[in-house]
């Protein structure tokens, strides 16, 4: 219970600082880190810093400080802020939603599994069975999940490939009756190809350092990584064998048949051994190496050979006029094709498993009438900006995301807030921040942005490059403050992520400053067209296992019947996206910002030019400026009058003055907290908690 003992070094809260700069910022953070103070508060929110080394607070003790208690009686902990957002969305029925963000590495699963243990630990104190299934279920997905779309990075040994935001839902008890998980954009690519030092998924390696000889035999697997193309990067790891059974256990746990569970490694299995097939030309066709992996296949997915070794050789295509042929590969093509297909086979094996989850965790038989107003938290651990020096389609996605986030964050916190204090009559000094909606909508605009352009790119028949591509960008966008490119160009840089000048740059030199994002175009067009041919669709969906089936519903269609394009990658991430915030939107925002404090996951390590970058994108000086020019709470008068007018002799039972604010005012005056508040037309404005807390105390009491 480390957290609540010894004394607390360096300000608790950055709204405390002396004077908000980035200096004093990056000194407290620093002082803090290196005493072993991980969190520090700014307002409601908190920042981490990823200790690389367990800690001695998140012990059932430490828990039970938390819970219940005001922000400001405990040093700041996670804790703290999963019960503000848990109070808030019990007390005053509020949809509430924990933000998490920071880069690869920065501590956000870990901060993610630690918000959802609080708030399984201090709720359903009854340990009624239903709920306790249900927190059970929550809790073992993070296994699961974990397992199939976490891989062993560069930046991060257990680094989250896929997006990932869980509402939690609640009765009016404030206990969890359910839950919904959505995925985002799992970096599929992994599947096929790794980068040096990398890892595939590690469900590939647990299944093969840990399943069974009996389980590996019929999969016709054998056990070393280093065996598969696609595992044979860094094959090595300690603990994948006891990963591999909880993650067993964790699937009996959720529900998971045993069938389903086989189906699961059969699908593994196969895209294992689909990896390591290969193709030769002879004469004038092209065939399949070694004919037994193909059988192997074909047993494992259900499916007969004949289909297996067609449709990795053929594509069935439609001709102008209505006939439809079957034309052969070339060697290059049945490649491409193999990959394409593992990828899908992995992609939908993922979200199947995700939609599998939430059938078992979806909220049943629920009745408003009866069970009162069902509530949510949602809690959202999502990929940070990427910048490698190579970065990719990919990156360009999640730093889309990120920009979008940023401006939820700017709407929520920074324009919200201003626009109130105007409205309200609140003497307010502006604070400058950087409007990012011009990035997202450089990107993102319908006709105009940078994803249209590529969708457009995609549609059009005959061979468009990726270089032409981004010619077409150039013509469409070349005019854009925010955009420049130099020919010749193979290559794009963008920068996202300074909060104060963003220049989204498309160029072939690179720029070497940390601002810049470069981008190389190489394999955008592809991986956005996502191309996967008819006939593996086909080949799965007529398999004799139903799970299998199940996953490829798109199968049934015949090749004449394929017209509709299907919409492209970035489109598809981009509705998603659009959704996801959509839904953050209407829920009360609560932010846990990570920072991680070196590249060498060493704990003792606090390398000031990283952290420095990492709080001047996360725009952590802005929101600290905000909260300390603003007012935690605010509450219209009457609202305030009614809940404290018993404290107050002026006011209760009935007060006599000519307006409610009149009121408030004798009630703030008594209790003496005059100079921590300002009147706005309608609301009563409080700069800190504890005013409020004092308040709610004397009423307790009365
Ligand atoms: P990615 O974006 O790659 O998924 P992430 O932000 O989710 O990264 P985590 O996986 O949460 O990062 O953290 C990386 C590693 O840092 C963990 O595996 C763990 O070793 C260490 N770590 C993070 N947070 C803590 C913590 N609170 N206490 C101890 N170690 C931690
Ligand atoms: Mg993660």
């Amino acid at each position: 219970m480390a957290a609540l003992e010894g004394l607390e070094f360096g300000k608790s809260d950055f709204v405390l600082l002396d004077e908000v700069n980035i200096e004093q910022f990056m000194e407290n953070l620093k002082l803090r880190f290196e005493n072993a103070h991980i969190y520090t508060f700014i307002g409601e929110g908190v920042v981490s810093v990823n200790p690389y080394k367990q800690m001695d607070i998140y012990g059932k003790e430490d828990i039970n400080a938390y819970r219940g208690r005001e922000l400001y009686e405990n040093p700041p902990h996670l804790y703290a802020v999963a019960d503000a957002a848990y109070k808030a969305m019990k007390r005053r029925a509020k949809d509430t939603c924990i933000v998490v963000s920071g880069e690869s590495g920065a501590g956000k699963t870990e901060a993610s599994k630690y918000i959802m243990q609080y708030i399984a630990a201090i709720t359903n104190p009854s340990q009624r069975a239903e709920v306790e299934s249900v927190k059970n279920v929550l809790l073992k997905s993070n296994c699961v999940l974990e397992a199939f779309g976490n891989a062993k990075t560069n930046r991060n040994d257990n680094s989250s490939r896929f997006g990932k935001y869980m509402d939690i839902n609640f009765n009016f008890n404030g206990n969890p009756t359910g839950g919904h998980i959505n995925n985002y954009l799992l970096e599929k690519s992994r599947v096929v190809q790794q980068n040096g030092g990398e890892r595939n998924f590690h469900s590939f390696y647990q299944l093969l350092r840990g399943g069974s000889d009996v389980m590996l035999k019929s999969l016709h697997l054998h056990n070393d990584p280093a065996n598969y193309v696609y595992t044979r990067e860094g094959a090595t790891s300690n603990n994948d064998r006891s990963s591999h059974n909880a993650v067993l256990s964790a699937l009996n746990v959720i529900g998971f048949s045993e069938e389903e569970i086989h189906s699961i490694y059969r699908i593994l299995g196969t895209v294992l051994i689909l990896g390591n097939l290969q193709f030769e030309t002879d004469s004038e066709s092209v065939r399949v190496v070694g004919m037994g992996d193909v059988s192997h296949i074909a047993e494992l997915t259900s499916t007969e050979p004949d289909n297996v070794t067609k449709s990795l050789l053929y594509r069935t295509v439609a001709t102008g006029d209505g006939e439809v042929i079957e034309k052969g590969h070339s060697e290059k093509e049945a490649c491409f094709g193999r990959d394409a297909f593992t990828k899908a086979l992995y992609e939908r094996l993922f979200g199947w498993i995700v939609g599998r989850i939430n059938a078992v965790i979806e909220v049943k038989d629920y009745n408003p009438v009866l069970h009162g107003k069902n509530t949510v938290i949602g809690v959202l651990d999502i990929y940070g900006f990427e910048i490698f020096d190579n970065n990719s389609f990919e990156q360009f996605c999640i730093n889309y995301c990120n920009e979008k986030l940023q401006q939820l964050f700017i709407q929520l916190i920074l324009c919200q807030e201003q626009d109130e204090y105007r409205r309200e009559g609140i003497k307010w000094q502006h604070i400058d921040y950087f409007n990012n909606q011009i990035i997202v909508d450089l990107v993102e605009q319908p006709h105009k942005g940078i994803i249209s352009v590529l969708d457009e790119a995609c549609l059009s028949v005959g061979k468009v490059t990726d270089t032409v591509c981004l010619e077409s960008m150039d013509a469409k966008l070349g005019q854009h403050p925010h955009y420049t490119s130099r020919k010749p160009v193979s290559v794009f840089i963008t920068s996202l992520c300074r909060s104060h000048s963003r220049l989204l740059y498309f160029s072939h030199s690179s720029i070497s400053l940390s601002v810049y994002f470069r981008y190389s175009i190489e394999g955008f067009l592809d991986k956005n067209k996502d191309p996967l041919y008819q006939d593996f669709k086909r080949l799965m969906f007529n398999s004799s296992n139903p799970v299998m089936k199940e996953m490829w519903p798109d199968g049934q269609l015949s090749i004449t019947e394929v017209t509709k394009r299907p919409l492209t990658a970035a489109t598809l991430f981009k509705n998603s996206i659009v959704a996801l915030v959509e839904k953050l939107g209407c829920k009360e925002p609560y932010y846990v910002r990570c920072i991680k404090p070196n590249d060498m996951k060493s704990p003792l390590l606090f390398d000031d030019a990283r952290c420095q970058h990492q709080v001047a994108y996360l725009g952590l000086l802005e929101n600290v400026r905000v909260r300390r020019a603003g007012f935690a709470y605010r509450q219209a008068y009457t609202r305030f009058l009614q809940r404290y007018k018993m404290t107050c002799v002026y006011t209760w039972p009935n007060h006599l003055m000519e307006t409610d604010r009149e009121a408030v005012e004798a009630i703030v005056t008594q209790h003496g907290f005059q100079d921590d508040v300002a009147y706005g037309h309608t609301k009563l404005f409080v700069r800190t908690p504890k005013s409020l807390f004092t308040l709610e105390q004397e009423r307790a009491v009365l």
